[in-house]
């Protein structure tokens, strides 16, 4: 049996202050949580610094291995130091513009003209020329799209909530929109040694396509271990049934050695 075709996806954060260990990249962490939620298979996390040599050849890269999308943060803040949209273009080999629509939104929210627009705002409404560009709910800085041969690239302003508001209005409905994979994610607690579980785990995931299995030794508490699955169907019926089978059998097979699980 093979499974619907799973989506690929990367994610790369961009700042020079989490490549130091200033800020800790917690975009990175809650990004691959809604993207595997959604059904993509995420393959490569990368954070760089606000560093245009760096930057670049990693959108070649993402786009080199035919990846279906690319979730970008940080480095479209107005300072100088941001240059995540020049980054785009000069890899593009396009020219970028002031998105009117951002600037007339700016103009009615700050209350000013057009020469009342800084040179910040002016550089947060600059874009490349093929870029398909959407207001934030949440701040100043849009998602940028930009979509390469088979890549779409999305491109999201640095702060957490501006970025979480950002993906959940548009970047998550684009991707599901576009997306034949649907995914359940469930997880269970066993009092289970890590060399007891694995051969439960590796058998579930060699006998039912589609399943990814997980115990967290790290996360164990003297009694309990938590063991994740995730199950990826067609729809999403068939991935809760696919993920009820796995954890019926998981949870079948620890019973029969004596064990107990919790949900
Ligand atoms: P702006 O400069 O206008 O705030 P921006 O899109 O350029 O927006 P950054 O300058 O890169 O974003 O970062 C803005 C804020 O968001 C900073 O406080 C930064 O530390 C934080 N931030 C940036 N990237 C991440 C990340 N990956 N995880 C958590 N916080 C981040
Ligand atoms: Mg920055």
């Amino acid at each position: 049996m093979s499974g619907p075709k799973v989506p690929t996806a990367q994610i790369v954060a961009i700042g020079t202050e989490l490549v130091l260990g200033r800020i800790q990249d917690t975009n990175s962490f809650w990004l691959s949580q809604q993207l595997s939620d959604l059904g993509a298979d995420v393959r490569r996390i990368t954070v760089l610094p606000d560093v245009l040599d760096e930057v670049i050849p990693v959108l070649q890269g993402a786009a080199e291995a035919g990846t279906d999308f690319v979730v970008i943060t940080g480095g479209l803040g107005p300072t100088p130091d941001d240059l995540t949209v020049e980054a785009l273009a000069t890899w593009l080999g396009e020219t970028t513009y002031q998105e009117p629509s951002l600037l007339e939104d700016y103009m009615r929210r700050r209350q000013v003209g057009a020469d009342g627009l800084s040179d910040g705002m002016r550089k947060m409404a600059t874009v490349p020329e093929s870029a398909i560009v959407w207001a934030s709910p949440a701040g100043w800085a849009p998602c940028i799209q930009i979509n390469r041969d088979r890549t779409a690239f999305f491109v999201l302003p640095g702060p957490p909530r501006e970025m979480e508001a950002l993906f959940d209005r548009y970047v998550a409905t684009a991707i599901s929109e576009s997306l034949e994979v649907k995914s359940a994610a469930r997880r269970v607690f066993v009092n289970m040694s890590e060399s007891e579980v694995s051969p439960f785990i590796e058998e579930a995931m060699a006998q039912l396509p589609g399943l990814y299995a997980k115990a967290y030794v790290a996360l164990r508490t003297d009694t309990h271990m938590p063991v994740d699955f995730v199950a990826r169907a067609g729809s999403d019926r068939d991935a809760r049934r696919l993920l009820s089978d796995a954890v019926d059998r998981f949870s079948a097979d620890v019973k029969a050695l004596g064990k107990d699980i919790h949900y």
